[in-house]
């Protein structure tokens, strides 16, 4: 609370309308242009994309969530703290054995490999490598020889 209240103090309120701005550019006001005119500086447009499969038989919330996932932006405990929450405990409050990333909560948390078998079971392929990313998983999934 005392954080909190000397974040507040160092606030000042000017006595204007509200206004939108981009932290790479806090000197003109937001436009559509400004953002492009710096993401084009920061992002190498050069590089490979993720190669990321839309399947069509997902539900939209559903495959976003997994997208979001791969891309490390659903709320974890370590996003959260990359987000400037660093007095949050990171540890998986399940299992306590790692860090809580996309990946662990999804795929490497000793609660979510016991949900994993008996899905690899209902879905008659094996059981799938919870060691690695979400992405991986998925490939694994798409290479297994079915029809
Ligand atoms: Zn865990």
């Amino acid at each position: 609370m005392e954080s909190l209240n000397d974040l507040l103090r160092q606030q000042n309120l000017l006595n204007r309308g509200d206004v939108w701005i981009w932290k790479n550019n806090e000197h003109q006001e937001f436009s559509v242009k400004n953002v492009n005119s710096s993401l084009s500086q920061n992002v190498d447009l050069n590089s490979a994309p993720c190669t990321f499969i839309w399947n069509n038989w997902v539900t939209t919330k559903s495959i976003m969530f997994v997208w979001r996932a791969i891309e490390e932006k659903i709320l974890s405990a370590v996003a959260l703290r990359s987000r400037g929450m660093n007095q949050i405990q990171v540890i998986c409050k399940t299992c306590g054995a790692a860090e809580e990333t996309a990946d662990h909560i999804l795929l490497g948390c000793n609660f979510a490999r016991r949900i994993w078998e008996p899905i690899t079971f209902w879905l008659k392929i094996p059981m799938v490598n919870t060691e690695g990313s979400i992405a991986e998983l998925l490939q694994e999934i798409s290479d297994i020889p079915r029809s």
